[in-house]
């Protein structure tokens, strides 16, 4: 029909311009107009719950940021050559968030070019290039950090000074993660000296979120984080993905483990959609980092971003996001273990506060055929959704922090039937 041509004249349109670097969802992509709140609208009229996207950590075009990027766009942006007020009240405010020796702030444009310069300091500090990720790990798509990102590699092995180690899963290391993949580390550091390289840092995300999202209460890094230490290495937490209270019940990811990081990077929800990053690091680090190099960035920490950033981490606090997304968080874990216990499709549910990742699998072996599956059935109960992990099996969800609670049902509901859907579904009766 009419709707289905314009439809595939738009995606034909998006070829034509992306080429073979565009990714689009879905089969039959989502042509979106805009977003207010947990809700995006396509240009058919329907509305998708966002259970995926995590920039828009507030809520889509929340108005805080609305009012504070407008304003200040209005006012004045500049390069961050000059001194302006509104630029350190946002550094202050972070600095609040962080550990007192984290005190000195780069502000950059994107997620990667705060883990680049999170690599160039780790290197430069510990006179090391080594570097030790998870197998699945993502940290961002400049030269540099394309090479401590397997999962951004679709064929290639990776350099010498890299090693992948396996997500921090009971799987891979029994009851006790800590040992074991502090055990992993050991291994991997003295991998790397068989090599002829130095390591200069452990690089994890502290939720795992490409690994397929790996938390537990009380955490599992202080031990690999001693071994990079006593190895000479530093260790950096990329707090792209579960920083700014998403897990509810802390702040950072790296606190729910109990450790310092020598360097903290950041981004995605920063400016809930307008663009920025960031690294937190130890001043003593920068010195000796820029002695050599020095560190210019245009737009990074123009004051638009920080007057972002500001409603961002206001807003957090005065809307209580956070204990909101601990809440609501539970609520929902509580509901999807529930469906886990009832469904022999569904796996393990992990996660804390508003990330989860939820394993799909047939005939207990992980299926990313049948998260593929659960994806699109998600899709006609009008909920967007994600996958993750090294087989593509595990969901990985990631609503605004000012989820409500009927939302919550809304997503129960749909993902109850989407599940059942998958189950009731004639060519796989028996198989599951
Ligand atoms: N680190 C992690 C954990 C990420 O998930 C991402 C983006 N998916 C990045 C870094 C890179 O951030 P950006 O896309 O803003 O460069």
């Amino acid at each position: 029909d009419a709707r289905t041509s314009m439809l595939s004249s738009s995606v034909e349109r998006r070829l034509d311009n992306f080429g073979a670097s565009s990714v689009l969802f879905y089969r039959a992509p989502i042509e979106m107009v805009e977003a207010k709140g947990a809700w995006m609208t396509a240009s058919d009229g329907v509305t998708y719950l966002d259970f995926y996207n995590n920039v828009p950590c507030l809520g889509h075009c929340h108005p805080s940021v609305i009012d504070a990027v407008s304003q200040q766009m209005a006012k004045l942006n500049t390069h961050t050559r000059y001194i302006v007020s509104i630029v350190d009240d946002y550094i202050d405010a972070l600095k609040r968030t962080l550990p007192n020796e984290l005190s000195n702030i780069v502000l950059t444009c994107s997620g990667s070019e705060a883990n680049d310069l999170a690599m160039r300091l780790a290197g430069k500090v510990t006179g090391g290039s080594g570097f030790i990720v998870t197998e699945c790990a993502y940290h961002g798509n400049t030269a540099y950090v394309t090479e401590v990102s397997p999962s951004a590699m679709k064929k290639g092995v990776l350099p010498p000074h890299v090693i992948a180690i396996p997500e921090p899963s009971t799987s891979n290391y029994g009851v006790d993660i800590e040992a074991g993949f502090a055990h992993r580390v050991k291994t991997a550091v003295d991998e790397l000296r068989e090599r002829g390289v130095k390591v200069a840092a452990l690089l994890l995300d502290s939720i795992f979120s490409s690994d397929g999202v790996y938390y537990q209460k009380g955490g599992f890094l202080s031990s690999a984080v001693d071994v990079i230490r006593n190895a000479g290495g530093v260790y950096i937490a990329d707090e792209v993905q579960p920083g700014f209270a998403r897990t509810g019940e802390t702040f950072w990811g790296f606190e729910a483990h109990h450790v310092f990081p020598d360097i903290v990077t950041m981004g995605k929800p920063m400016g809930n959609g307008f663009p920025m990053a960031g690294v937190a690091t130890k001043p003593s680090f920068l010195a000796t980092y820029c002695q050599d190099v020095g560190y210019f960035n245009t737009f990074g920490g123009n004051p638009v971003a920080a007057a972002a950033g500001l409603a961002v981490l206001n807003t957090i606090e005065s809307q209580g996001l956070q204990d909101n997304a601990l809440k609501i968080g539970r609520y929902i874990k509580d509901r999807l273990l529930d469906i886990a216990g009832q469904s022999n499709i569904i796996g393990e549910v992990r996660g804390a506060g508003l990330f989860f990742g939820i394993d799909v699998e047939e005939n207990g072996a992980p299926s990313a055929t049948l998260s593929i599956q659960l994806i699109d059935q998600l899709r006609e109960q009008r909920i967007l959704a994600g996958a993750a992990g090294k087989h593509g099996s595990t969901l990985k969800l990631r609503p605004p922090l000012c989820l409500t609670q009927s939302e919550a049902d809304f997503f129960i509901e749909g993902f109850q039937r989407a599940v059942r859907a998958l189950c009731d579904n004639p060519n796989r009766k028996g198989d599951l």
